[in-house]
């Protein structure tokens, strides 16, 4: 007896996986009402289920929440991961979980998964849903037919949660496969069972159920094909078999068995489910949708909405929030660093508290605020389905343009962080499409830019806040757009493949959901900002406040930094910004983008946010502050996005050539965009 079960959540797209995930383990996955936003495969204890064991003989009951998907079809890299998982990990038993209200979709996925062999729960998901609309379901019927347990559940209401674990712990202890593996009878039937005996040696060499290798095969799945190793004549056989097949089915080998699916599929659902012909919510979202993905309205809505967005973040809530948060931190640092002063603390270590500590630190964390308040609307759009209408709208436009439609998914993400939206293009199918989006998807605005702006739109253009950032966003989504033209262009010739992505129906977000997401992106930005940008901070004080030899500079000059700046600030000098502090500021940026602003306060010695707001007009006119602004938007993504590129773009010498590629031509793209802005801005000016 092995001494852990694992358990994993399979099933579509949006049917809730993460959310039953998240009940089932006490974690906080990030759930989203958004197609695609769980790509990497997640694993956590799974609390509780112990109790249920017949036997004591595990350990422990993990449980695996797996991307979703439509098909065990690998034609995608979502679709390669679980199916990977499933068949070479064998878990001890798979919770599929369907949405009832779509369930004819999720069942055509538990069909192939009944044929694995692995022991199946059926999680019925969104009764509360199928309730509210007057729908009913069979369930004894639907398990009966099925051959599996089903369970109805709400994984928002935690409805049906304690009995859905006790059914999935037992059937995994005892190892019970599902009952039905047979379809249908008739020509497809004939197909399935001569191709299951003929290959049914091979399939067991592999460790994969003869009958789900023998559908596979006949729906054409090279690589199961390839991996089975059948001689030719087999092979030859087996293609015999198609052809009768197609013959008598009078359709292609891969329509021939998604219909024969989909009757088994239609026989199950009219036994047992009565569903509402147009729920609520759908009637509410077509309604919806009728002015918001509309052809004329749809784009100037989106833009519209993104622009009340931002006014409220950075004029009106965030600001404020954050301009109380600031001032807070400067009086605790001008009473620590009286403090020191009356008690004759050494002046290197006050400057490093005062200057390193509350000024590098502290400004960047004043930004928590703004960063909060833009991740809360963020994800209300997220979560009520609104940010998937706009991966519709701007397909359309996109697809003129030559790229997928798909990017627009990464591309959204990026406004949060590039990091998990390289990741994400892994739901690109095409190679193509997917290399494309990890290059443009750095050019988002991604969230550690924002107290860069924050503080300079403050210091600098106090009445036009909002205005200054959107511009700034546009900005980066027009330098994409181009580059992604030109990429197509010249690099990456070649058609992107068809976007599909069913739009999910309008949700009322819900109240944890949005609080978990803000809780984890407060916590991820604080613990950076005391971990790697603490570190550059210190760095840049240390730099800053010694010269080659360790001697202590005082603000006459002469330290490392200075040297390092004045070696670089030239280049920056036909940008109007070509003083070492930029250049030192934008190199620090490298580590996090954050960091920009800690190090602006460190070289300034400022000791707060508002004293460096202060001094900023002194070193910047509002046209270089502009222009400081579009370089930063626009030049090497950090640390952290170039290693994931690196990792993405093929790992290795390969990926690595890429990421540096990356830091060049974007430093390059953000050197010529501020260079055209300085000049024209000159023009303007007169
Ligand atoms: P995943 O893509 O399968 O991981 O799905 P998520 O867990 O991210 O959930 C997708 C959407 O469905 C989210 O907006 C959830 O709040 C919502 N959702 C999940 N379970 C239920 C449920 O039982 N009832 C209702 N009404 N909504 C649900
Ligand atoms: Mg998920």
């Amino acid at each position: 007896m092995k001494n852990s079960l694992t358990i994993a959540l399979a099933g579509n797209p949006n049917s809730g996986k993460t959310t039953l995930f998240n009940q089932l383990t006490g974690m906080n996955q990030h759930v989203g009402n958004f197609p695609g936003v769980t790509v990497e495969k997640k694993e956590a204890e799974l609390r509780g289920a112990m109790a249920y064991l017949p036997k004591k003989d595990a350990a422990r009951v993990s449980l695996v929440d797996l991307p979703g998907i439509y098909s065990l079809s690998p034609y995608s890299q979502e679709e390669i991961v679980a199916r990977d998982f499933i068949i070479r990990e064998k878990p001890d038993a798979i919770v599929d979980v369907v949405d009832v209200m779509n369930v004819e979709r999720g069942l055509y996925l538990s069909l192939q998964l009944m044929q694995l062999g692995t022991p199946l729960v059926i999680a019925l998901n969104m009764m509360d849903e199928l309730r509210e609309n007057h729908g009913s379901a069979d369930v004894a019927a639907l398990s009966e037919k099925l051959g599996v347990p089903v369970v109805p559940i709400s994984a928002t209401r935690h409805e049906g949660i304690g009995e859905l674990l006790e059914v999935a712990v037992r059937t995994a202890a005892e190892a019970s496969p599902p009952r039905v593996t047979d379809f249908c009878s008739g020509a497809v039937h004939r197909a399935i069972h001569a191709v299951t005996h003929l290959i049914e040696d091979h399939a067991a060499w592999l460790g994969i159920s003869a009958k789900f290798a023998a559908t596979k095969i006949l729906e054409r799945d090279e690589p199961l094909l390839d991996a089975l190793q059948l001689t030719e004549h087999e092979r030859h056989t087996i293609d015999e078999t198609a052809r009768d097949m197609e013959l008598e089915a009078g359709t292609d080998r891969k329509a021939a068995i998604a219909d024969m699916r989909y009757e088994f599929i239609g026989e199950a659902v009219s036994e047992a489910i009565e569903k509402p012909h147009i729920t609520l919510q759908q009637d509410h979202s077509a309604r919806i949708d009728q002015v918001l993905t509309s052809k004329y309205f749809g784009i100037p809505i989106f833009f519209g909405v993104m622009a009340v967005v931002f006014w409220l973040t950075f004029s009106v809530i965030g600001a404020a929030l954050s301009d109380a948060l600031g001032a807070l931190f400067g009086a605790a640092g001008e009473g620590v660093a009286r403090a020191m002063e009356a008690s004759g603390v050494n002046p290197v270590i006050r400057s490093f508290v005062g200057e390193a500590v509350f000024g590098g630190v502290g400004s960047v964390v004043s930004f928590i605020p703004m960063i909060i308040v833009i991740f809360f609307f963020m994800s209300l759009l997220e979560d009520s389905g609104y940010m998937a209408r706009v991966a519709f709208i701007m397909d359309k436009l996109l697809r003129k343009l030559g790229l997928s439609g798909r990017s627009i998914i990464p591309m959204i993400l990026g406004f949060g962080c590039s990091v998990p939206a390289i990741m994400s293009a892994r739901t690109l199918s095409s190679e193509r499409d997917r290399k494309v989006t990890v290059m443009l998807t750095p050019f988002m605005s991604c969230t550690a830019k924002l107290p860069i702006y924050g503080v300079f739109v403050a210091a600098l253009f106090p009445a036009w806040r909002g205005l200054v950032i959107l511009s700034l966003y546009a900005m980066g989504i027009a330098v994409a757009i181009a580059v992604g033209v030109i990429l197509n262009r010249l690099v990456f010739r070649g058609k992107p493949v068809p976007f599909i992505m069913e739009l999910p129906t309008y949700r009322l977000p819900n109240a944890r959901t949005v609080g978990i997401l803000l809780w984890h992106r407060t916590r991820d930005f604080l613990q950076r900002a005391f971990t790697v940008i603490l570190l550059a901070t210190v760095i840049i004080w240390f730099l800053q406040s010694f010269d080659a030899r360790l001697n202590p500079v005082g603000y006459g000059g002469g330290s490392m930094l200075d040297a390092i700046g004045g070696f670089l600030a030239p280049a920056f000098s036909p940008l109007g910004i070509g003083t070492g502090i930029c250049a030192t500021a934008v190199i620090a940026g490298f580590i996090a983008k954050e960091t920009v602003i800690s190090c602006l306060a460190v070289l300034t010695g400022a000791a707060t946010v508002m004293e460096l707001q202060a001094l900023l007009p002194g070193v910047f006119t509002p046209l270089t502050a502009y222009v400081f602004l579009v370089f930063c938007l626009l030049y090497t993504p950090c640390v952290a996005a170039i290693s994931v590129v690196g990792k993405e773009m093929g790992g290795g010498a390969r990926g690595g050539l890429a990421a540096l590629w990356m830091v060049v031509r974007q430093t390059a793209i953000a050197w010529v965009c501020a260079f055209l802005v300085y000049r024209v801005g000159l023009l303007l000016a007169g």
